[in-house]
């Protein structure tokens, strides 16, 4: 049994603010980011190293999506949950001591779902054991049995998570799925959209696990006219995130069907805007480089959108200042007395958050039309997300120069090394001891490993979808 002195060394770690592998961590990333986004409102290096996901664990979707940013040797992968588990577990640890603990993690791949549950799960609890918070990434299209035997423990029957995250991926560049095989609308898709949310309100219902659910959707000249819809249609089927990615040319050339640069990364802003019904503060916080990532967060009142911080208002910058110097890269979801001592010691540290916060709960209610509104009808939060991938022929020599610790003087390849290099989406690769943004391992890396899973982990049956 542990000593009195370790038990009170341990709830000391556990009640600061930031554990201190994460300042370290944290300091790190700050230092290594370019100068161009070091700015008052970035949180890279301040409030979170960034997201991360899994690569070379599960390639093989039963969906084709046009595009589609996995290489074409992709679906001749067999989905294996050991190599699964043993490939989490091994990145998630290289994770943990290079990010610390509390980071977002994606279970990303081709298809989550094809795992068997008990894989599925053991990969998320490999996850959480290296202090990740996991978010499998699927197309929607499985059964409420799944969901149930991956929430549940199959001996005991009872939750083996309190709570999952999962992000569902539903556009009408997606073919192959069961009941809507070749969508021909954005809008034939929501019932399966309010299907998947419903599976999740009917897991909480019956077995009291909560969930996190994000919305992702490709945009092309196909569907970026249904944008301002989809938000709309979408906004309360119990979606706490709306993510759009503008397509880029990355993986199976075969996929690639339109000009993706038909339209520019502003005009998809713009329709985002126009279905959320009310203009976004993305300038409010930022993450990474804004060609990249832009992110807004808000909440619904009633039919009102109302940001969290207003980005002209230098009150909430100097609020959203205050709240960063005391608490940093906090993780606010913790066990109630631990949250509270963790609070109590980010606020001792820096007390002036204390006056800013309270300002920022007065305009926040303000503009949500005042508490009374606010007793009324409790706010819905909804983050609306726009995460721009770049081009394979891009990213190849920007990476190929900057790890060769080299900056280019073509502007073009610049721009994309400084985006690489203040990339906000990660990728463990333990072997070289780097983490590769999502671009360059979609494009660069990704090709030579399918081949690699492919010698390794052959299909004993025929492909899915088509190459
Ligand atoms: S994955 Fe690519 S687009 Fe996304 S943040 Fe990183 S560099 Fe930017």
């Amino acid at each position: 049994m542990a000593s009195l002195a370790a038990r009170l060394r341990d709830l000391e770690l556990r009640t600061r603010p930031e554990h201190p592998d994460l300042t370290a961590a944290l300091a790190r990333r700050w230092e290594e980011l370019p100068a161009h986004v070091k700015a008052r409102n970035q949180m890279l290096g301040r409030r979170t190293a960034g997201c991360e996901g899994t690569h070379g664990v599960f390639p093989r979707c039963n969906l084709a999506c046009t595009p589609c940013y996995h290489s074409r040797e992709a679906n001749r992968v067999r989905t294996d949950g050991e190599h699964t588990v043993v490939e989490v577990e091994r990145q998630m640890a290289y994770l943990r001591a290079e990010r610390g603990p509390g980071q977002n993690a994606q279970l990303i791949g081709g298809e989550v779902t094809l795992l068997e549950p008990d894989d599925h799960a053991g990969a998320l609890q490999a996850m959480i054991n290296h202090g990740r918070k996991p978010m499998s990434m699927s197309h929607g299209d499985f059964d409420y049995d799944y969901l149930e035997a991956l929430a549940l423990d199959p001996a005991s029957g009872r939750p083996r998570f309190r709570h999952l995250s999962f992000a569902g991926h539903f556009d009408s560049m997606m073919y192959g799925r069961r009941g809507l095989k070749a969508p021909e609308s954005e809008a034939a898709l929501n019932p399966h959209r309010a299907r998947f949310c419903e599976m999740f309100a009917r897991l909480e219902a019956e077995h009291g696990v909560t969930h996190y659910l994000a919305h992702n959707m490709t945009v092309t000249p196909a569907n970026v006219d249904e944008v301002a819809q989809v938000i709309r249609d979408c906004r309360e089927m119990g979606f706490r995130m709306l993510s759009f990615q503008p397509a880029a040319f990355i993986g199976n050339t075969s996929r690639w069907k339109h000009d993706y640069r038909e339209f520019s990364t502003d005009e998809v802003w713009r329709r985002i805007e126009e279905g959320a019904g009310a203009r976004l503060h993305p300038g409010a916080v930022q993450i990474g480089d804004l060609r990249c990532n832009r992110t807004a967060y808000g909440a619904y009142a009633g039919e009102r959108y109302v940001p969290l911080l207003d980005e002209d208002d230098e009150r909430d910058a100097r609020a959203l200042d205050d709240f960063v110097t005391a608490f940093g890269g906090m993780d606010f979801v913790a066990p109630s007395g631990i949250l509270a001592a963790r609070v109590a010691r980010g606020l001792a540290r820096h007390p002036r958050a204390i006056a800013s916060g309270a300002g920022w709960g007065r305009r926040f209610a303000a503009r949500a039309g005042g508490l009374r509104a606010l007793a009324r009808q409790r706010p819905q939060a909804l983050t609306y997300v726009m995460h721009a991938f770049m081009d394979a022929d891009k990213v190849k020599p920007a990476w190929e120069l900057l790890r060769r610790g080299e900056l280019s003087e073509e502007p073009a390849v610049r721009e994309t090394q400084e985006r690489l290099q203040a990339c906000s989406y990660a990728m463990a690769h333990p072997d070289s001891d780097e983490l590769v943004p999502a671009c360059a391992q979609h494009s660069v890396l990704d090709p030579e490993e399918n081949v690699r899973l492919q010698e390794r982990l052959p299909l004993l049956e025929l492909p899915l979808a088509p190459g």
